[in-house]
């Protein structure tokens, strides 16, 4: 499933094409069951035909297209949704789902082989995309909101950093890769995390964010961007998919174990759970103990 950084990559990339477009026919192909929510083919269709795109912004994992008539289409890729911007004249592409067409014969393009993606047509976009955590690599995002939204909680550290109202945008590859970068095991209970692993961890998430923004994302079998390119960080995974094999670090075999329903790897040498300790503890209540009143 698309993450922060793929989503984000389709983002800029239709932001530098879209604004100050027209849309100028939209088409929907016979398979698609699930793509609009709320709204007819036909509704949808009139309402957005002969509008402007203002900007394409993202929120998580939603990308948000801003309309000059005060709707805002918001999509959601799912698995394996895909949007792709091509020129009229281009073959159609597999999986076909939506075409919206543009007024400088452009085609931005819904392809969806699971059909598990979402539109919704909204006034405001937040209607859909609800209030998330904070945005990992914006200025929101420190160490301190971590261990303040952390305090007390029970559940492993790796079904926390996955919880979108924790913390918007990450999923189960940059999650995996930020805990063997921060040597944190994914069963630590969230509570347990100190200040400074926090971040370590803070600092490992923008860390792996942005490497993997600078390589276009990860693809495996699904993710392209919206040129059809595949993304390159996969490349660089350290333990995603990479049980059996040994850690660049320290040669330990990589393994998997399942939280909350999600396969895991890590690192049992780097990333250990038994190492923090009571003082640990009592960090973790001095570090909440100097946080003002109230702090998210
Ligand atoms: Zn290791």
């Amino acid at each position: 499933m698309p993450e922060l950084p793929e989503v984000e990559t389709v983002r800029r990339q239709l932001q530098a094409a879209l604004p100050g477009r027209t849309i100028v026919d939209v088409h929907f192909t016979e398979a698609r069951p699930h793509l609009l929510r709320g709204i007819s083919e036909p509704e949808f269709i009139e309402t957005v035909h002969g509008s402007g795109i203002v900007a394409i912004r993202r929120s998580g994992k939603w990308l948000i297209v801003d309309l000059d008539i005060n709707r805002s289409l918001v999509a959601h890729l799912r698995m394996t949704g895909r949007w792709f911007l091509r020129h009229s004249d281009a073959p159609e592409d597999a999986y076909l789902r939506s075409t919206i067409a543009l007024d400088n014969g452009d085609e931005l393009r819904w392809c969806d082989v699971r059909k598990f993606g979402t539109w919704d047509l909204v006034a405001n976009a937040s209607e859909v995309t609800g209030d998330g955590g904070p945005e990992p690599l914006s200025d929101a995002f420190t160490a301190r909101r971590l261990v303040a939204e952390a305090a007390g909680r029970r559940a492993p550290i790796k079904a926390f950093l996955l919880d979108q109202r924790r913390i918007a945008g990450l999923g189960n590859i940059y999650v995996d890769e930020s805990l063997w970068r921060s040597g944190i095991h994914p069963l630590r209970p969230a509570g347990t995390i100190t200040l400074n692993e926090a971040e370590l961890l803070r600092n490992a998430i923008v860390e792996v964010l942005n490497e993997a923004l600078d390589s276009g994302g990860s693809s495996m079998r699904d993710y392209l961007d919206s040129n059809g390119r595949r993304g390159g960080f996969q490349e660089r995974w350290r333990v995603y998919k990479r049980e059996g094999s040994s850690c660049v670090r320290c040669e330990t075999i990589i393994e998997k174990v399942k939280v909350g329903g999600r396969g895991s790897r890590y690192c049992p040498n780097c990333q250990q759970l038994n190492v923090y300790s009571a003082s640990d503890e009592s960090s973790v209540a001095r570090a909440g103990a100097v946080l003002p009143a109230g702090a998210t």
